[in-house]
């Protein structure tokens, strides 16, 4: 393959090399069984705790809170079931989500919806940010549980989490948030911020794929996921993925390490992304500039269609993304885009740049180069373009 400019971050990163050289040892020497009784065993268990500590600390959580999935739509799963279980028994079927949810949160939502569970999906404002406001009015005294993402993983946006913990707590209701795009990339703390729930997934900061964790706070019911073994403490059976599961410790103990000079850097070099490409006539950036995570760009070219420009981006060596989860086949626009007010034909010209630590400015530049050229001769080929140019149709944008 001729050099390729990763550009789809928020879709998943590359393994760290630390990552893979401390993932190696559990493949054949760590190998044993953390349930086993001998000292071969145990020093698996051993080093399974370890990384439980690990990514405890990275939150400000007890080691005892976290425990070990398949990924961030496991843990989204779970933290929903069991607290629609925990509303079933206080005969409390109302939940309230936002209209940007991921759709491991929406799925699982709409699931509930049949099983007679009321749902609230709160607006998000045109800069894709929840308004406490809007929650604290939606709050009933059946309320169960809030659901509401820590970051937009399609613009970005950062959501008011701590405002949200602390009126959730308040209230009593339980509050679960889906941080699969925040972890690693922006600060978390659940004491801090009152949360009772938290998702998030390895893969998404530079760990393995297929692991995951969820953050329980003491005190909240968990209910069984998988029956079998007493492994996660008799909550998910099944023998542990210990080399997925050190490498997301440790993954994610790097990134919080790093967090701030990682940061800075992705700021800059976005922000000249914004800077150049929003120099395009008829463009419009998705989410608030400011309150957004530091590696995530998006923007709306009016008059093209997203898969064109992705095809053609492709075809330039650079991944990047509409940053629609696109259910391959579908029409449909983002449900994100929709949800900030763009009107469909424009959703559907979107475009997500998602970076990291290891984007460098040069291949931003060539992005910058790119893009134009590519919007331009898909523009002159359009005959939504050629209307809009003509008047014949009005500029949305
Ligand atoms: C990627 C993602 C998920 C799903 O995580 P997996 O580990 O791929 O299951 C859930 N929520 C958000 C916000 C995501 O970005």
């Amino acid at each position: 393959m001729t050099k390729m400019i990763y550009l789809d971050n928020a879709a998943t990163t590359k393994v760290d090399e630390s990552v893979k050289q401390v993932m190696l040892p559990f493949f054949d020497e760590v190998y044993g069984n953390a349930s086993s009784l001998y000292v071969f065993g145990q020093r698996a268990k051993e080093k399974l705790e370890d990384a439980r500590a690990m990514v405890a600390k990275c939150l400000n959580a007890q080691p005892r809170e976290i425990y070990f999935t398949s990924g961030g739509s496991e843990s989204d799963n779970w933290a929903i079931m069991s607290a629609a279980q925990w509303g079933t028994r206080q005969n409390k079927k109302h939940i309230i989500s936002t209209t940007f949810e991921h759709h491991a949160v929406l799925h699982t939502l709409r699931k509930l919806e049949k099983q007679g569970f009321e749902v609230t999906y709160l607006p998000v404002n045109a800069n894709g940010i929840v308004k406490v406001d809007d929650l604290k009015k939606t709050i009933r005294d059946d309320t169960c549980l809030v659901t509401v993402m820590f970051a937009n993983n399609e613009i970005g946006t950062i959501q008011p989490i701590a405002e949200i913990g602390k009126l959730c707590r308040e209230k009593k209701i339980l509050f679960h948030t889906d941080a699969v795009q925040a972890a690693g990339h922006v600060a978390i703390d659940v004491m801090a911020m009152n949360i009772d729930l938290l998702s998030m997934s390895s893969h998404k900061f530079h760990g393995p794929k297929g692991v995951g964790a969820l953050y329980v706070r003491q005190g909240v019911v968990l209910t069984n996921l998988i029956e079998g073994g007493a492994q996660e403490r008799g909550k998910r059976a099944g023998t542990e993925n210990l080399p997925g599961i050190y490498g997301m410790a440790v993954a994610l103990k790097n990134a919080v390490a790093e967090m701030k000079t990682v940061a800075a850097r992705e700021t800059k070099l976005r922000d000249k992304l914004f800077a150049a490409l929003s120099k395009i006539p008829h463009s419009a950036i998705n989410g608030d500039a400011a309150t957004r995570l530091p590696n995530n760009f998006n923007m709306c070219f009016e008059g093209i269609e997203g898969e064109s420009l992705l095809l053609l981006l492709d075809d330039a060596g650079i991944c990047a993304s509409s940053g629609s989860a696109c259910t391959s086949g579908s029409l449909d626009p983002s449900h994100v885009l929709l949800a900030i007010g763009r009107p469909h034909e424009v959703a559907h010209g979107s475009l997500r740049l998602s970076l990291s630590k290891y984007t460098t400015e040069e291949e931003i530049d060539f992005v910058i180069k790119k893009v134009p050229e590519i919007v331009d001769y898909l523009r002159k080929m359009s005959p939504v373009w050629d209307e809009l140019e003509k008047g014949v149709r009005k500029h949305a944008l």
